[in-house]
């Protein structure tokens, strides 16, 4: 909304509009107002808003934008919100607003100045398009780095040693026995990190938009599988689904969906259907389909 008052097109922001157009809508559905006419109006305010857009060299655009609490990691200077920047009033520190598809919020910013890090964030896509999670930190330059959580590598190549003694172990790596803990954007196991890496199990924290609360972690090493999980989003169709983490017997954490309920109509055919073997899940028509979790 700052953008657009700031670019002078009350059209957009004036409360009234919404009721106005739904108004106009109306008319045309009781005829009166005829349908060429409707697009008319539209098309004439949306040339309107472009045209006042593109008046506007884009870091001029004025706007009732903020400033930061903290200081510039540079020159402790003052740091203030501008169109597409986080600017320091006093050297040429700057950080973009928009990362990877992105929007960072003031305070998002805030934080990450004072404890260098910040996440993990979601919301950001990659140039395919495809969603990721991500932990920014600021590197020895102040610049802002992904961080996905592997364990950074120092200088000499070797992995930095990780000290788990303070955390909480979430349960058992299925692969090697070795306690799990929350590690940056994952779950891991001890032994995966650090310069003695002997394991490879990692799990995320959030895997395609669900998050993974470390109590689903801990069903899962404990029980082999999570409570039915329903915010997963499918990276190719954009749909929402459920489905429950399961400790696969490779030790790999794998989907398992929901069981589908029988349609009625599958009644009558019900005969002719698959005989379920004793203790298998009792619904006829589904078979329990698996796949590797890639999120
Ligand atoms: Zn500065
Ligand atoms: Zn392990």
């Amino acid at each position: 909304m700052t953008l657009l008052n700031g670019l002078g097109i009350p059209e957009l922001t004036a409360p009234e509009l919404t009721g106005e157009w739904e108004w106009k809508l109306a008319r045309m559905e009781r005829g009166e107002m005829s349908r060429s006419e409707f697009m008319k109006e539209i098309a004439a305010m949306t040339q309107h808003i472009v045209d006042r857009a593109k008046t506007y060299d884009s870091d001029s655009i004025p706007g009732d934008f903020g400033e930061l609490s903290a200081p510039c990691p540079k020159c402790g200077g003052l740091i203030k919100e501008t169109y597409k920047k986080f600017q320091c009033q006093g050297c040429d520190f700057a950080l973009w607003k928009i990362v990877a598809g992105r929007q960072f919020e003031a305070r998002e910013i805030d934080e990450l100045l004072t404890q260098r890090k910040i996440g993990p964030l979601s919301g950001f896509r990659n140039k395919m398009g495809r969603p990721f999670n991500a932990i920014i930190q600021l590197n020895d330059e102040n610049a802002p780095q992904f961080d996905f959580g592997q364990g950074s590598a120092g200088s000499d190549g070797t992995a930095e040693e990780v000290d788990f003694s303070q955390d909480k172990a979430l349960g058992v790596c299925p692969k090697c026995a070795a306690n799990v803990f929350a590690h940056g954007m994952a779950y891991v196991c001890e032994k995966s990190v650090g310069p003695a890496k002997a394991c490879d199990f990692r799990s995320g924290t959030v895997i395609l938009q669900q998050t993974v609360e470390p109590e689903q972690m801990q069903k899962l090493l404990a029980n082999g599988r999570t409570d039915l999980l329903k915010d997963f989003v499918s990276a190719r169709t954009r749909r929402k689904f459920s489905a429950y983490l399961v400790r696969g017997t490779d030790g790999k954490v794998g989907f398992e969906f929901e069981k589908r309920a029988p349609k009625p109509a599958a009644k009558t055919a019900s005969s002719t259907e698959v005989k379920v073997k004793p203790g298998e899940a009792a619904a006829p028509t589904t078979t329990t389909r698996r796949r590797k979790v890639t999120g």
